[in-house]
């Protein structure tokens, strides 16, 4: 796809979207359906989780099955301006045939719906056109390195094609499928933004380095967030506004950055961080403050 064409179809898309778009993060909703429980790598912070409490990526308060997230979003789009919908886990969207299952039935009840998903990418390479076919619109891939030496300190295995590969042959064939996935699904007009978990003294310097890459092969966005130290990396600091505000304004000289992200839970729903407006599904209010 040319500049030129990427560039309407951005505008086009994001119009709505409350990831990609700044002014419309408190317009406009989104609701996640919690169906994908499977994760087939093992990134050293992260700990899924199934409760009711924590507002945090990789959680949800239940995993839902194909009609059960096709009626949720039948009744949520009933209560509230959603616009988009997507599957954010809590475990991989792509690791999970469920995903595929529920986009195809969403796609045939709600065509005008942006649908949207995010992945740690190991499997993009593979499903970039399935999911180009299922009519997927924005996509969120989580890059934390593209440098051996620091992505084998973050992901201790990944399971592709059914094979265990740890360390840093693990992280290379994770880091090959990102890059490839994200240049090919580009190609297909799917909008894409990065993710890059700061995590201070190990990636920190380094993020620049994913921008200039993920930029050539064509993500749109990237945003950054801050480390939550938890799990194998619990003993890491969490970085501070400071960092991570200079490391946003580095990536800016290269790719726009989205800053109004605060992570969000696999199963919320509304509108991001409004009062009142912003649920999970044990109906609580998810505020972002
Ligand atoms: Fe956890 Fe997501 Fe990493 Fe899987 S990809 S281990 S769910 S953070
Ligand atoms: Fe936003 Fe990610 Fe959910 Fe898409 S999958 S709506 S980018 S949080
Ligand atoms: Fe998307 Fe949630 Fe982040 Fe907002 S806070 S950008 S809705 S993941």
């Amino acid at each position: 796809m040319d500049e030129k064409t990427k560039e309407s179809k951005f505008a086009h898309i994001t119009r709505a979207h409350p990831c990609f778009n700044e002014k419309m993060h408190d317009k406009v909703g989104r609701v996640h359906l919690p169906l994908a429980p499977r994760c087939n790598i093992y990134c050293n912070f992260c700990t899924r989780d199934i409760n009711k409490c924590e507002q945090r990526p990789g959680v949800a308060s239940r995993i839902m099955d194909v009609d059960q997230a096709v009626d949720h979003v039948e009744k949520v789009t009933e209560d509230m301006p959603i616009s988009v919908v997507g599957v954010a886990g809590p475990g991989d969207a792509l690791a999970n045939e469920e995903t595929f299952e529920f986009f195809k039935k969403i796609h045939e009840k709600f065509p005008d719906l942006i649908k949207c998903m995010s992945t740690n990418g190991l499997l993009l390479k593979d499903k970039a056109e399935e999911l180009a076919r299922l009519n997927i619109s924005t996509i969120t891939v989580t890059v934390n390195a593209i440098d051996p030496e620091i992505g084998k300190e973050i992901y201790s295995h990944v399971v592709y094609k059914d094979q265990l590969y740890k360390g840093e042959e693990g992280f290379k064939i994770l880091s090959k499928n990102q890059l490839d996935g994200i240049e090919k699904i580009s190609n297909l007009g799917v909008i894409v933004k990065v993710n890059s978990v700061l995590i201070p003294g190990l990636n920190d310097k380094h993020i620049v380095d994913i921008a200039r890459e993920v930029k050539k092969r064509g993500a749109s966005l990237m945003n950054i967030i801050p480390l939550i130290p938890l799990n194998k990396m619990k003993d890491y600091p969490k970085p501070d506004c400071a960092q991570i505000s200079e490391v946003r304004d580095a990536v800016e000289e290269i790719i726009p950055v989205f800053r109004a992200c605060t992570q969000c839970r696999a199963d919320a729903y509304g509108i991001p961080g409004k009062h009142g407006e912003d649920k999970h599904l044990d109906m609580t209010p998810a505020s972002h403050y």
